[in-house]
């Protein structure tokens, strides 16, 4: 076999993701550019990471290797891109935590919870507003300040609606589930916050 090319990394996104990235979806042949390739050969790398390809063109008869990895892109309100980091996720829950009764084996749990989520859609690109919600879940059942802390910077709440919304959802899932939780103590942030529906 000849190593004729340095693996090239290409990455996969699913077809509906497809406008919000602007990298290749198919391999074209590195020397003619003949936009189709036969895998010859294919193997795992050790740690599963990616998956080392070797390709032949139907057209030039050249050989090429790539190297296929799955990565989770973030997609930021902004446009940009970053690599997902579960790291994010822990430092933002925490801020939110601070001074609250969460512990960081609480966070991390919920970090992990996270991530699992949002790897299982299968997606190779996430929105960012979607790590948001996917934290909101299980931080509300952890902690409901840390949760209205969060929420307020993650959904960039602006008004006092946005608080008053929230809350009201806070007091309409305390009413349904009946959960002894205490949280209507002296912690509901704003002198007459007056729910609505
Ligand atoms: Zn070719």
């Amino acid at each position: 076999m000849v190593c004729d090319m340095p693996a090239r990394t290409i990455t996969f996104a699913s077809s509906d993701q497809r406008d919000a990235r602007e990298g290749p979806l198919q391999m074209h042949c590195p020397f003619c550019r003949h936009p189709d390739s036969r895998v010859i050969d294919s193997r795992t790398l050790d740690d599963g990471s990616a998956i080392r390809r070797r390709r032949e063109c139907p057209n030039c008869h050249r050989r090429f290797t790539t190297l296929e990895t799955s990565t989770l892109t973030v997609l930021k309100r902004s446009g940009v891109t970053e690599p997902f980091s579960r790291e994010k996720i822990t430092a933002g829950v925490r801020k939110a935590s601070q001074s609250r009764p969460v512990t960081d084996d609480q966070i991390a749990l919920l970090a992990q919870g996270v991530e699992e989520q949002i790897r299982s859609m299968g997606s190779s690109i996430i929105d960012a507003n979607d790590i948001g919600t996917a934290i909101l879940g299980p931080l509300r059942e952890l902690d409901t300040v840390a949760y209205l802390r969060f929420a307020s910077v993650y959904s960039a709440f602006n008004s006092l609606e946005d608080f008053e919304d929230a809350i009201a959802g806070l007091k309409g899932l305390e009413g349904t589930a009946g959960s002894p939780s205490g949280a209507g103590g002296g912690e509901a942030p704003g002198p007459g916050v007056d729910p609505v529906d």
